[in-house]
C-alpha cells in the first residue's frame, strides 16, 4: 500500500471514531464576540482570560514596536536578534514574578522542552503528573531520563516513584494548573515531597500565570511560595494575550539554559514589537484588577446555574470550567446544538483526555459578562 493510501485509511478511521479535529475560520480578533466561518457567536474557547488578546492598548505598544524595531527580530538571540524590548520584558516578568531572573521563550512548548533538557539526562529521573500538557510529556522523552508518570494529584504514588526511582538529578514536573480539569495542583505538598525526596520541581504556570494570586502573579502567589527547589515556567499567549513564554529562576540556572537550551539557541528570536505589547500587557495584568474580580464572579454565575440541571462541572475555581460528557460522539453533538444556537463552546476528545471522560471545554474570559454566561447555561438546560 502506498504512503497516501495508507494516510487516507488512518483518517477514515479516525473520521469514523468522531476524532477527526477540523478547524474553524476566525475572521475577527480573539474575543468573547467573534464571526466565524461568516456567522457571529458567542465563544467560550479561547485562554485569553483577561480579554487582552484585541486590548488596542497592546495593538498600539506593538505598532510602537514596528516603529521602533521593524518586524522581524532576523536572527537567533545569541548572534543579534536580542533586542532592548526582550531585554527589558525579561527583567520586568522577574520582577513581577518575584524570581532572581528570567528568560524569553517563543512558545510555552518550546520553554519545557528547553528546561527539562537542560536539567536531566540519561541517569536522571522525571516524574509526571498523569494529566500534565503533551509539551511536559514530550520533553521528559527527548530529555531521556528515565520518565515516570502518577496517577492526576495521587501525592502517595508520587511519593512511591521518588522512593524506589533513583537518579543522579530527579524533576516533578506539573502544570499548576490543568489545561483540560482546571483543578489546582497541589504545589506546597509536591515542594514539601520534592523537598524530602531531593527533588526539584518545574512549575508549568500556562494557565495560572495573570490569573492566580496577588496582582495576577500566578501560582507561586497564589500559594505564597518561594523556594529554591522551584523552577517556574509560563506562557504569554494566554492571560497575557499575545505570544510566547518565559521561564524564571536562579541566575545560574537562567544562564545555563542560554548556554544549553537548544529551542533557545537554534531558534529566531520572536518578533521584538511583541516583547513591547507584552511590556503593556504586564502593566494592565498588575493594574487591572477588575478583570480577575469580573472572571471570579462569571465563575461561581456558572457554577450556581449549572448547579440545578443535569450536568456535572469538574471541580475548578479558574476560568476553564469543563463540563463532563461522557462519550465523543455525545461531546459532538452537545457542541453542534450549542454552536446552532450561536454559542461555541469545543469538544475535548481523546486523546488530549481519557477514554470515555470526552468533554466540553468552558473557558471563561474577563470579555464576557453575566448575560453571555445565561445564554450559556439557560442553552444547556434546554431539553435535547
Ligand atoms: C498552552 C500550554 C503550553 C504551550 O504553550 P504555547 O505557548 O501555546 O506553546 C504549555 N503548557 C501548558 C500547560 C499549556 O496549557
Amino acid at each position: 500500500m502506498s504512503l497516501h493510501a495508507e494516510l487516507a485509511d488512518e483518517l477514515a478511521a479516525r473520521e469514523s471514531q468522531g476524532l477527526r479535529r477540523t478547524r474553524r475560520l476566525l475572521t475577527t480578533p480573539q474575543r468573547a464576540r467573534v464571526s466565524v466561518d461568516g456567522r457571529d457567536y458567542t465563544a467560550f474557547c479561547s485562554n485569553d482570560y483577561l480579554g487582552l488578546a484585541a486590548d488596542p492598548r497592546l495593538a498600539a505598544a506593538a505598532k510602537t514596536g514596528i516603529d521602533r524595531y521593524g518586524v522581524g527580530a532576523g536572527a537567533s538571540h545569541l548572534i543579534l536578534g536580542h533586542s532592548s524590548a526582550h531585554h527589558e520584558l525579561e527583567t520586568a516578568l522577574a520582577d513581577f514574578v518575584r524570581l532572581p531572573q528570567a528568560l524569553l521563550f517563543s512558545t510555552g512548548y518550546m520553554a519545557n522542552m528547553a528546561v527539562v533538557s537542560a536539567l536531566v539526562g540519561r541517569g536522571d529521573a522525571v516524574f509526571a503528573d498523569r494529566l500534565n500538557h503533551a509539551s511536559l510529556n514530550d520533553a521528559a522523552l527527548v530529555s531521556r531520563a528515565t520518565f515516570k508518570r502518577y496517577a492526576h494529584n495521587d501525592l502517595a504514588a508520587l511519593e512511591r516513584l521518588l522512593q524506589t526511582t533513583p537518579g543522579r538529578r530527579r524533576l516533578v514536573i506539573v502544570d499548576a494548573v490543568f489545561s483540560m480539569d482546571g483543578d489546582i495542583a497541589p504545589v506546597p505538598a509536591l515542594l514539601e515531597l520534592c523537598a524530602r525526596h531531593d527533588a526539584y520541581l518545574l512549575i508549568d504556570d500556562a494557565h495560572g500565570f495573570g490569573v492566580l494570586g496577588a496582582e495576577g502573579r500566578g501560582t507561586l502567589s497564589h500559594f505564597g511560595i518561594a523556594s529554591g527547589r522551584v523552577i517556574y515556567m509560563a506562557t504569554l499567549g494566554k492571560a497575557a494575550g499575545v505570544a510566547g513564554a518565559f521561564v524564571a529562576g536562579s541566575a545560574v540556572l537562567i544562564e545555563s539554559l542560554v548556554q544549553n537550551a537548544r529551542t533557545y539557541i537554534y531558534t529566531t528570536a520572536t518578533p521584538p514589537l511583541l516583547a513591547q505589547a507584552l511590556l503593556v500587557s504586564l502593566q494592565l495584568i498588575e493594574q487591572e484588577d477588575w478583570r480577575r474580580v469580573r472572571l471570579r464572579e462569571l465563575i461561581a454565575q456558572l457554577q450556581r446555574e449549572l448547579a440545578a440541571g443535569p450536568w456535572h462541572l469538574l471541580p475548578s475555581d479558574t476560568p476553564i470550567q469543563p463540563l463532563l460528557v461522557g462519550g465523543n460522539a455525545e461531546a459532538l453533538v452537545l457542541s453542534a446544538r450549542l454552536a446552532a444556537q450561536g454559542l461555541l463552546v469545543p469538544a475535548i476528545r481523546p486523546p488530549t483526555v481519557p477514554q470515555g471522560t470526552a468533554r466540553l471545554r468552558i473557558s471563561l474570559s474577563a470579555d464576557h459578562n453575566a448575560a453571555d454566561v445565561t445564554r450559556l447555561t439557560t442553552a444547556l438546560l434546554q431539553p435535547a
